[in-house]
């Protein structure tokens, strides 16, 4: 058996490629950003050629900066940013329109049109276990389908297939137009209001109210199984690709989240709470979403509640990027430490609307409680703060949700070395925030399901054994003060209802 195991995370800002060995370990990186485009206000779209690019250079990267071939990897498992959509021709290999990334927002009227066929937002919530919003997929092939010449046609005469990026990067990998595998996981397919939640195949009637043909849609196997082998030559050719997990399901699997009651909440682009909830479907009363946990290989699929936040890690990009306010993201703490609070300063990020508990299209982002005492201190706080009070707002769903408190968080992704943020984080919750050692566990989560699938891991008890803390923060306010502040900030969100008619 070989060495180790690799895999591949598409992310919303970058692509990496990682190995890790039978301990969880990371023995090799690499990674590169792509480009961010955005058309116009709500538009963000991604090159998904650009993208398969990167992956290839990455891949070769990790290798060589592990001075490893292909023969020391047993498999490779895919993560990726989800609900993202590409749609590209069979026959030639070239997307037909850019990806449309999940954070774009030019779905709303379709999203509003579908809903008034009856039930509203709730339309497809029993079925798909998703309300009717611009962050799924559906609707956004529904607008390529619409708005590029041409495509519909193409797409009737089953020229065309549709993909979330781990479609599009299986498909190439394997071959592409050379007999590509055109095919997805349930944790992605649950993410494009097309599938129904028992039976974990494609919904006929939800396709064809969105206008979607179903020759378009991917096959959906497990998350835990060997789908091909990688048919581009040089980097792990031949290697086989035996996992698949949309980035959040993969996060919980990586955090050894594999009991029902376990919750972990990851802290990227945007925030994402995931609780286990067993082989039960919840439905949410609560603004949460249900989804497919994970489903390895034949045993029954694992469901999750969770908690979608659009925006958090990407609101210190746009403070970097927009404002240019701070050099890097790293620097916003810096800022942040050289004031005692958020000085009445509240900074609601509703960039994309309000996803989780809200899920308000029509909101834009607000600061407000501003005084000519506030400065860059307490901007930069009231930045993080508000990752922090979005993250209590789901979580509160979520014990309403499951009628059980949340003891403890485990968390992971890029803004968790931000300590500030976390002694904040378990300040606002009154719990523990727990960080593991290794914090890609997206990266490793995908590892893990590839892993599983070809025997390198002989099952999920391994997962458990790798899990090892790194720190843990303890709440630190006092109720008054804590209650006080979340009160505030729930006003603040208030003020960022009925921007968009
Ligand atoms: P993704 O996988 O969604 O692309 P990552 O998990 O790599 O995201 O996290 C990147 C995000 O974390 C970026 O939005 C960045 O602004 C934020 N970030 C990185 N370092 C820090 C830091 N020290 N403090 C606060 N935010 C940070």
């Amino acid at each position: 058996m070989s060495r180790y195991v690799a895999a591949i995370d598409q992310g919303t800002t970058s692509t990496r490629a990682m190995i890790f060995d039978h301990a969880g370990t990371v023995i090799a990186v690499d990674q590169r950003e792509h480009n961010q485009i955005f058309p116009r206000a709500g538009w963000v779209e991604h090159d998904p050629v650009e993208i398969w690019e990167n992956t290839r250079a990455v891949v070769a990267g990790a290798l060589a900066k592990g001075d490893l071939t292909a023969a020391d990897i047993a498999a490779v498992g895919i993560t990726n940013q989800r609900e993202t959509t590409v749609v590209w021709d069979r026959a030639t290999g070239e997307p037909v329109y850019n990806a449309i990334v999940w954070q774009d927002t030019r779905t709303d009227r379709i999203a509003e049109e579908l809903g008034r066929l009856g039930g509203g937002q709730q339309r497809y919530r029993e079925r798909t276990g998703l309300p009717l919003a611009t962050y799924f997929s559906g609707p956004k092939i529904k607008w390529i389908l619409d708005n590029v010449e041409g495509v519909r046609e193409r797409a009737e005469a089953g020229e065309l297939a549709f993909g979330t990026m781990d479609s599009w990067i299986l498909w190439n990998m394997t071959g592409g137009t050379d007999g590509g595998v055109h095919g997805t996981d349930p944790t992605n397919a649950s993410r494009t209001l097309l599938m129904d939640l028992d039976t974990l195949k494609w919904d006929a009637e939800i396709a064809a109210e969105m206008g979607v043909p179903m020759s378009m849609l991917p096959e959906i196997y497990s998350s835990s199984e060997v789908y091909g082998s990688v048919r581009a030559r040089g980097a792990l050719a031949g290697v086989p690709i035996a996992g698949i997990l949309g980035d959040q399901q993969a996060a919980t699997f990586g955090q050894a989240c594999l009991t029902p009651g376990e919750a972990k909440n990851t802290y990227g682009t945007g925030n994402f709470v995931l609780l286990n909830t067993g082989t039960d479907k919840v439905l949410s009363s609560n603004g949460l979403l249900t989804t497919v946990c994970y489903k390895l290989g034949d045993a029954k699929p694992v469901y999750a509640l969770e908690g979608a936040i659009a925006v958090t890690g990407s609101l210190v990009q746009w403070l970097r990027d927009n404002l240019g306010m701070i050099g890097s993201a790293a620097e916003i703490e810096e800022h942040a430490r050289s004031v005692d609070d958020n000085g009445g300063a509240y900074f609601v990020p509703a960039f994309s609307g309000l996803f989780a508990p809200y899920w308000r299209s029509d909101a834009r982002g607000a600061i407000v409680g501003l005084t000519r005492f506030v400065n860059k201190g307490h901007l930069a706080r009231a930045v993080l703060e508000a990752t922090a009070f979005q993250t209590r707002e789901v979580i509160e769903a979520m014990n309403a949700d499951s009628g059980v408190a949340l003891t403890s968080l485990k968390v992971d992704g890029g803004m968790v070395v931000n300590e500030l943020l976390m002694q904040f984080q378990a300040d606002i919750l009154g719990v523990e925030v727990i960080r593991p050692v290794v914090a890609e566990t997206t990266a490793l989560g995908a590892a893990y399901a590839a892993g599983l699938a070809v025997g390198y891991w002989a099952g999920e008890d391994a997962i458990r054994t790798n899990w090892a803390e790194d720190k843990r923060w303890q709440p630190n306010l006092d109720e008054a003060r804590r209650e006080r502040e979340f009160r505030n900030w729930k006003k603040a969100v208030t003020k960022t209802f009925d921007w968009v008619e």
